[in-house]
């Protein structure tokens, strides 16, 4: 049977009609991506704020009339709301929030929790942020790498992608085909795993090139939702990818999110170092612990004569750690092998662990795990003992 298509997707979409209005959901504009890979559709309806509870019915009609096109095999209909005047939402998250599909009502705005502090998230014992001032720096391969390594530190890991600017974590993973599924009761997401960790992104609902609808007041409460509706279980270690830069999204995120830590990825060149020590003035700010500064590309190994050639200024990430005051936790190569594992699925900490790249992430991660412990034994909370495998 040949695919499904986005047109045939929107086509039953006008087929559900907003009685208020007597118009179609496609007609209003509320249908604001819709993504089909193999028969699976994820569709988003995006809505007045005032209106949410009222569209559970329209979101519940609309995945039956998609689910009703041939070759469909799966539908996912999320629903997020927005506040009636979007622009004026600033970074205030409980403005703003998106419910996954079968998330229960809970009276309330959704995302209401936002105006008291944190985000409760019993289940997971430590958070730790990679950030970077910048895009394209290594951030996410970072996190992936990093994550795995925890998990083969023998702690048990998660790592959420909220890097809306370019969701990769589903193909740094090997889970870019894979579906998300709720639980039994339908009121929680289930996290996606694999290499022996759990995954929650983004980019399991829209396409890792298309992030069209997380524009600025939307990206906090969808975020939230998105950690606090999975179904997380017992979690040592959540590293949280997030997006690049230190604008405010960041900045709510990290107020929002109890963080134990974070650590600020960057290359060596001098620019990037000084979005670098934004991202550290960022933390400061709103009093997370920075662990350190990771150097990415940070040298280049050739493979047929092992020359070692400092391509850029090597070496920067450490003076400035020195410079501001924080701990310089490694260096890891520009290494073909790296953006080849991560781009197959299969980063190279299980792809080859006892390589010398395997060993810097894992060292680095040793690194962070044993700051995270003084923070506990400073706070005399027990870490989960490591097992080095
Ligand atoms: P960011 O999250 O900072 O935007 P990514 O992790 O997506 O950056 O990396 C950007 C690109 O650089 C990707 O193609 C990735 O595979 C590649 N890359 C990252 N780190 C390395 C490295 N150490 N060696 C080689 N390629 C790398």
């Amino acid at each position: 049977m040949s695919e499904v298509t986005k047109d045939q997707v929107l086509e039953a979409l006008r087929t559900v009609i907003d009685s208020d209005s007597g118009g179609d959901l496609v007609s209003l504009g509320w249908v604001t991506s819709v993504q089909v890979k193999n028969g699976h559709v994820t569709f988003v309806i995006e809505v007045p704020q005032q209106r949410v509870h009222e569209f559970e019915a329209h979101r519940k009609r609309a995945e039956e009339a998609v689910n009703d096109v041939p070759g469909v095999l799966s539908v996912t209909g999320i629903l997020t709301a927005h506040n009636a005047a979007p622009h004026q939402c600033g970074t205030n998250p409980h403005q703003c929030n998106t419910r996954p599909a079968g998330a229960p009502d809970e009276g309330g705005p959704p995302g209401s929790e936002a105006m008291h502090g944190k985000l409760a998230l019993p289940t997971i014992k430590n958070i730790i942020a990679v950030a970077s001032g910048k895009g394209g720096v290594g951030k996410s391969t970072t996190a992936a790498n990093l994550a795995l390594a925890f998990s083969g530190l023998g702690l048990k890991v998660g790592l959420f992608d909220a890097d809306i600017y370019g969701p990769s974590a589903p193909r740094m993973l090997g889970l870019r085909d894979a579906r998300l599924e709720s639980n039994a009761d339908e009121t929680k997401l289930l996290p996606l795993e694999n290499h022996g960790i759990k995954c929650m992104s983004i980019g399991f609902m829209v396409p890792e090139d298309a992030p069209v609808i997380w524009r600025g007041p939307m990206v906090i409460g969808a975020l939230e939702q998105l950690l606090r509706d999975v179904e997380w279980g017992e979690i040592d270690v959540l590293v949280v990818d997030l997006p690049p830069g230190t604008g405010d999204t960041q900045l709510t995120m990290c107020q929002r999110v109890p963080l134990a830590g974070a650590v600020i990825v960057s290359t060596p060149q001098d620019i990037a170092l000084l979005d670098a020590r934004k991202g550290l003035n960022m933390f400061r700010k709103v009093e997370v612990p920075v662990f350190g500064i990771i150097e990415n590309m940070s040298y280049y190994i050739c493979p047929k004569c092992g020359h070692r050639d400092e391509i850029f200024a090597y070496g920067g990430a450490q003076k400035t750690a020195e410079e501001l005051n924080c701990d310089f936790l490694g260096e890891i190569p520009l290494d073909i092998k790296i953006r080849e594992t991560a781009d197959n699925g299969t980063p190279i900490v299980v792809f080859d662990p006892s390589s010398p790249h395997a060993q810097a992430y894992i060292n680095i991660a040793k690194a962070v795990w044993d700051k995270v412990v003084k923070i506990h034994a400073a706070g005399s909370r027990q870490a989960p003992r490591l097992v080095v495998h």
